[in-house]
C-alpha cells in the first residue's frame, strides 16, 4: 500500500502575507497579535489545502516566522548571551534580533551568522555553541503548532532538525572546542520534546539529519548511533521517520538503517541519488518514506517511471510513504498563479502544490489501479516536453565543449607584459567590483521603463547620465581601472538570463531566500543561446567618456546556471558550457568594442560544490572548462578578471589557480584576511585583489586600516601581483559611505607604491 505524505510547505503565502506582515511588524506598522494571526491563517491554509490534495501526512512546525534552524536554537535554548540584554525571558523580539540583529534604545548588537544550507540557496542561522552552553526547552513552537492543527481536526507529524545535524552545523568560538561534546548535554532537550509531543498525540515526528548525505567521520558515526539509542530508549515516545535529503546517504546507508528508529526517508531523485539503493538496505523492518518527486526542482515528475521503479524491487511490500525529495520550501507555490507562462510549457512545470497533486496521482494508481485524469495530464505533458527537448533542446554534444581549444595564447608572465604595455597600470593598481550604489531613483527608473512609464529613450538617456557621473566620480577619487555602475541591472544573473534564449520567468515563482527575502529563479528550459549583444553598448558608452580603461561586466556561466532552476533532462555540466558558450560570445564582442578588461564574476563558483566530498574534483573539473569557454579566443592583450565574494578558497585554490584569469579579486577584509593563510602554503600565479574594503558594512575604513590589510597582503603575495580593490559590489551601499571609502582606498595604494619603491 502507498501512502501519500510531504516533507514541508513553502509559509510565504499565497499572497507573500507572511513576507509582508514580516516587513510591517519589523517598521512597528502591524501590533504582534496581528503578526500572529497572519501565520495561523498561513499555516490554516497551507494545512487545509494538503489536506485537500490528497496527502495523508502533513507536515507541522515546518511553517517559521524566519528560519527553521533558527526556531531550533530557541528551542533548545542555545540563544548566545548577547541578546539576553534585550529581554530576560525569551520572546519573538528576541528571536528577530537575532535574526536581525538589533540598533535601537542603546542596544546594538549584530545579527548572528547566516550560511548557505547544503546545496541550496536557502540561508539559515549558524547555531552558536560555547562549551558554556546550556540547554532547555525554551521555544514551544513545535508543540504549540501540532496542538494547533490537532485542534483544527489535522494529525500533522512535526518535523524536527535532529541533533547531529544541528550540532555540526554549529560553530564556536572557543578553540579546541567542537559543539558535538555538548551532544549528551543537548539530548534531555530533544528527549522532553519527544515527551511533550506524545502526550499531545503526536504518532510520528519526522526528524531532519541531512548531514547524512555528506561524508562523515567514524567519530560522527558513533555519535549517531549513541544519540538515537538515547532517543528512542525513552518510553512514550512517537515512532521518528529518520529523514535525509539533497543527496543519498551512500556509504552512512548502513549506519541509517542501524538506527532505533522506526522509519527512514530517502532522497531518491538528487543527481547523486539511484533507485539502486533500494536493492542494497538493510530493511529491518522499518518503513519507508521515498523521495520521488523532486523538491529542489521544477519540472514534472515522470510518474509512469516511478510505477515503473516501484514494481521492480519487490523489497518494497507492505506500507511505504511516497514524499517530496526534500521540504517543499525550495520551490515556488503555485503553477496557477503564473498567467504570464503559456502552454504548453506550463504544463511542464510542477511548483509545490503541482507536486503534492503527482504524489497524490501516483498513490491512486497504484492502490486503485486507475489512471486518474492528473496522472494522464501529468504524462501529456512529460511528452510535449520531451518531444520539444528533442526537436529544439538537444544537438549540443558534451564531447564539442570538452574537445574545443581554450588556451589562452601564451602563459601569464607572457600575457601580463603585453597586457601592460597596453594599459600601463601603475604598482597597486586601483579598481573596484563593478557595481555602485543603486540609489532609489535608478531602480524607481527601471521599474518605469519595464513598466512603460518611460520610452526607451529616456530611459537611455538616464542611464547614459548616470554613467557620465559615475564616471566622472571615479575619475576624481583617482581609481586606474574603472566600471559602468551597473545601473541597468536587476539582478546580476536576471539581467543575461533576460537577455538570453532558453529562460522563462516567474511573476509569483517566489522561493525563500532568507528571513523575509524572496528569490524569483529564472528558468532554463532549453538550449541557451546568445540572439544580440548584452552590455557592449553600456560598456562602450562608458569608455567613449574616459582614456582609463573600463572594464566590461559579465556574469559567469556557473553563478548563472547555480542561481537559475535548469533543465534535469542533460548533465549540469553540458548546461554549464551551454551558457559559458553564450558568455563567450559576449566577451567576444566586447573586446572587438574595443574594450580591453573584462570581468566574467563567478561568486557562486564554491557554493556549487557538491555535499560529498568524492565529487568535489570533477564538479571543479568542469567550472573551471565552463570559464575557459567563457573567455576562449580572446587575444593576450585582454586582461580577464573574475571575482568571488568568500575567502574559504583552502581547499580549492588549485581549481582557482587553473580558471587561468588574469586578475582574481576576491573577498577578504570581512574575514580578516584570513584567505591570505591559503596563500602561505601556495604561491598564487596570477595577479590577485584581496578586499580591502568590507562592503557588508556602512563603516568608512581608514586609511592607516586598508594600509595595514595591504602590507599584511604584501608579506604574502608579491607586491608585483596585488591589486587594490573593495570585498565586493557597492550596490547595496550609499554614496555618503562609498565616495570617502574610496578615497582612502587609493591614498592607501599610494602609500604602498612610495613605501615599495
Ligand atoms: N559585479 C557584481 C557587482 O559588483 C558582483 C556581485 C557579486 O559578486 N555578487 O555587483
Ligand atoms: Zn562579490
Amino acid at each position: 500500500m502507498l501512502h501519500t505524505s510531504n516533507l514541508g510547505f513553502p509559509r510565504i503565502g499565497f499572497h507573500r502575507e507572511l513576507k509582508k506582515g514580516l516587513e510591517k511588524y519589523w517598521k512597528a506598522e502591524l501590533t504582534q497579535q496581528d503578526l500572529l494571526e497572519i501565520a495561523k491563517t498561513i499555516r490554516m491554509t497551507n494545512w487545509q489545502l494538503q489536506h485537500d490534495l490528497g496527502i495523508e501526512v502533513i507536515p507541522s512546525n515546518d511553517f517559521s516566522f524566519y528560519d527553521q534552524i533558527l526556531d531550533t536554537i530557541c528551542m533548545v535554548g542555545a540563544v548566545p548571551s548577547r541578546y539576553q540584554v534585550i529581554s530576560k525571558e525569551f520572546d519573538l523580539d528576541v528571536y528577530f534580533a537575532m535574526a536581525r540583529g538589533k540598533q535601537k534604545d542603546n542596544v546594538n548588537i549584530p545579527a548572528m551568522e547566516m550560511t548557505k544550507w547544503f546545496n541550496t540557496n536557502y540561508h539559515y542561522i549558524v547555531p552558536e555553541i560555547e562549551p558554556d552552553s546550556r540547554f532547555s526547552f525554551i521555544y514551544q513552537k513545535i508543540l504549540a503548532d501540532y496542538l494547533e492543527a490537532h485542534k483544527a481536526g489535522f494529525q500533522t507529524r512535526p518535523v524536527l532538525i535532529g541533533p547531529l545535524t544541528f550540532l555540526l552545523l554549529s560553530k564556536t568560538t572557543a578553540p579546541g572546542f567542537s559543539p558535538l561534546e555538548k551532544l549528551e548535554e543537548l539530548l534531555p532537550v530533544y528527549q522532553s520534546v519527544l515527551t511533550e509531543l506524545y502526550k499531545a498525540g503526536a504518532e510520528w515526528i519526522q526528524i531532519d539529519e541531512p548531514i547524512l548525505v555528506k561524508e562523515l567521520s567514524t567519530q560522527v558515526k558513533e555519535a549517531f548511533q549513541t544519540a538515537y539509542q538515547i532517543l528512542c530508549g525513552i518510553p512514550n515516545r512517537p515512532q521518528l521517520m529518520l529523514t535525509s535529503y539533497f543527496g543519498s546517504p551512500g556509504e552512512n546507508t548502513d549506519l541509517a538503517f542501524s538506527l532505533p528508529v522506526e522509519g527512514i526517508h530517502l532522497d531518491l531523485v538528487s543527481e547523486e541519488s539511484s533507485w539502486d539503493i533500494l536493492d542494497a538496505i538493510p530493511l529491518e523492518g522499518k518503513i519507508l518514506s521515498l523521495g520521488i518527486v523532486n523538491g529542489h526542482n521544477i519540472w514534472r515528475t515522470d510518474l509512469e517511471h516511478v510505477l515503473e521503479e516501484l514494481k521492480k524491487h519487490p523489497s518494497l511490500s507492505g506500507d511505504i510513504y511516497l514524499a517530496p525529495s526534500c521540504s517543499l520550501i525550495h520551490v515556488p507555490l503555485d503553477i496557477n498563479l503564473e498567467e504570464h507562462i503559456a502552454e504548453p510549457m506550463k504544463s511542464w512545470l510542477s511548483f509545490a502544490v503541482q507536486k503534492l497533486e503527482e504524489i497524490s496521482a501516483l498513490a491512486t494508481v497504484f492502490n486503485e489501479g486507475k489512471k486518474s485524469s492528473r496522472f494522464i495530464k501529468n504524462q501529456e505533458a512529460l511528452k510535449s516536453r520531451s518531444s520539444f527537448l528533442s526537436q529544439h533542446g538537444s544537438g549540443i554534444e558534451q564531447k564539442a565543449f570538452l574537445e574545443r581549444n581554450t588556451e589562452r595564447k601564451h602563459a601569464f608572465p607572457k600575457r601580463k607584459e603585453v597586457q601592460q604595455s597596453l594599459l600601463n597600470l601603475p604598482l597597486f593598481p586601483t579598481t573596484t567590483i563593478g557595481s555602485f550604489p543603486q540609489t532609489k531613483e535608478i531602480r524607481r527608473a527601471r521599474s518605469r521603463f519595464s513598466k512603460g512609464e518611460l520610452s526607451r529613450e529616456e530611459y537611455e538617456s538616464f542611464m547614459k547620465n548616470e554613467i557620465n557621473n559615475v564616471i566622472q566620480i571615479q575619475e576624481k577619487i583617482g581609481l586606474d581601472v574603472l566600471v559602468h555602475g551597473e545601473f541597468e541591472r536587476n539582478d546580476m544573473v536576471q539581467y543575461f538570463a533576460e537577455q538570453l534564449e532558453g529562460f522563462i520567468f516567474t511573476e509569483n515563482g517566489w522561493v525563500q531566500s532568507f528571513g523575509s527575502r524572496y528569490v524569483r529563479p529564472p528558468i532554463l528550459f532549453g538550449n541557451v543561446s546568445r540572439p544580440h549583444a548584452m552590455t557592449t553598448r553600456w560598456i562602450s558608452y562608458a569608455q567613449s567618456l574616459t582614456s582609463k580603461p573600463v572594464k566590461g561586466m559579465l556574469t559567469g556561466p556557473v553563478t548563472i546556471l547555480q542561481w537559475s532552476f535548469v533543465r534535469d533532462d542533460q548533465p549540469r555540466s553540458l548546461t554549464c558550457f551551454q551558457i559559458a558558450d553564450a558568455i563567450n560570445a559576449e566577451v567576444l564582442d566586447l573586446e572587438k568594442a574595443g574594450i580591453h578588461i573584462i570581468q566574467i564574476d563567478e561568486p557562486a563558483l564554491r557554493e556549487g560544490l557538491p555535499l560529498k566530498k568524492d565529487n568535489w574534483q570533477a564538479y571543479l573539473d568542469w567550472a573551471v572548462r565552463a570559464f575557459h569557454i567563457a573567455f576562449a579566443g580572446v587575444a593576450d592583450e585582454t586582461q580577464i578578471h573574475t571575482h568571488m565574494c568568500y575567502s574559504e578558497f583552502n581547499e580549492i585554490i588549485a581549481s582557482i589557480a587553473a580558471l587561468d584569469a588574469d586578475v582574481i579579486s576576491i573577498e577578504a577584509a570581512r574575514s580578516g584576511m584570513e584567505l591570505l593563510n591559503v596563500f602561505s602554503g601556495f604561491q598564487y600565479p596570477n595577479d590577485i585583489g584581496p578586499g580591502i574594503y568590507d562592503i557588508h558594512s556602512p563603516r568608512i575604513p581608514s586609511i592607516a586600516e586598508m594600509t595595514a590589510l595591504l602590507e599584511k597582503a604584501a608579506q604574502v603575495i608579491p607586491p608585483t601581483q596585488l591589486w587594490v580593490n573593495p570585498d565586493c559590489g557597492l550596490k547595496t551601499r550609499n554614496w555618503q559611505e562609498v565616495t570617502p571609502a574610496l578615497q582612502n582606498m587609493v591614498e592607501a595604494a599610494k602609500i604602498l607604491r612610495s613605501n615599495t619603491k
